[in-house]
């Protein structure tokens, strides 16, 4: 596993010379959503994509397959997204893979299951400032509004220890995302998509460690972004900040003219 120290920064002459040549119409083009498409907020609800972010997407649309991955439900990654990309997988990439609706009744059943083992176990012990979401086929549990936060975490995990069958955990900003131990991580699902759809060659661009699992695939023409300088990475090339995604989508809808000028 090699990680890298030193990104390449994007908009330099290297950055930019590799992604002109990679960026054409056999490229499926994958987002992640929170922190990359949006600014993160203290509040996920209030979370935006912008109007001007909305309508790269849409002009992208219109040159090749675009999916967002996000670990927000579909429904909700949906009302804050604010347009509908080819495809939105939610829950990791455990929702909405074409032909995948089986394996999703069966994650729904699993979330329900823990929903129910959780608030059995966290009603009875110190579950102040904790909030379980079941968001389908994966659970949240968030404990941002404990007075606590170091001792609520270690009570939760040791909580989350218990469930039966156990499941794959995610750690994020005073949250575990508790995921089916099968389902596709964001990696997974970006390949999965490639494959379905015939593409051979692969974009995407993230901001935290869930999408290293995209990163970090091996044997496929992928080109990776890593938004924010964060320290080692699998990625590919970096961006500085969330600011800089939008200048992004603007060059890569320009290089899809461009190659099309050139026809
Ligand atoms: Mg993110």
């Amino acid at each position: 596993m090699t990680l890298r120290q030193n990104l390449t920064y994007l908009f330099s002459d290297a950055g930019l010379d590799a992604l002109r040549s990679f960026v054409d119409s056999t490229t499926l083009l994958a987002f992640d959503l929170d922190g990359t498409l949006a600014p993160i907020v203290a509040d996920p609800s209030r979370m935006l994509v912008s109007n001007a972010i909305q309508e790269e997407l849409a002009k992208l649309m219109e040159q090749t397959t675009v999916a967002v991955i996000t670990g927000r439900g579909r429904t909700n990654a949906q009302a804050h997204l604010g347009m509908t990309p080819h495809f939105l997988i939610g829950n990791h990439g455990a929702e909405g893979l074409p032909g995948r609706k089986a394996y999703e009744s069966e994650y729904l059943i699993l979330a329900n299951n823990w929903e129910r083992q959780l608030r059995g176990m966290l009603a009875c012990a110190n579950g102040d400032g904790i909030v379980i979401e079941n968001k389908g086929a994966t659970v949240s549990v968030h404990y941002r509004a404990s007075c606590d936060r170091a001792a609520t975490r270690s009570h939760v995990l040791s909580v989350i220890e218990l469930l039966s069958p156990p499941p794959r955990t995610i750690s994020g900003k005073c949250v575990e995302d508790l995921v089916p131990a099968t389902a596709p991580n964001k990696g997974d699902a970006l390949q999965y998509l490639m494959k379905h759809l015939g593409y051979h060659k692969g974009f995407y661009i993230g901001d935290d460690k869930t999408d290293e699992d995209v990163f970090k695939l091996t044997g496929q023409q992928l080109f990776t972004v890593r938004v924010g300088i964060v320290g080692p990475s699998q990625a590919g090339y970096t961006l500085r900040s969330q600011q800089e995604v939008h200048k992004l989508l603007r060059d890569i809808a320009f290089l899809y003219l461009h190659h099309k000028s050139k026809r």
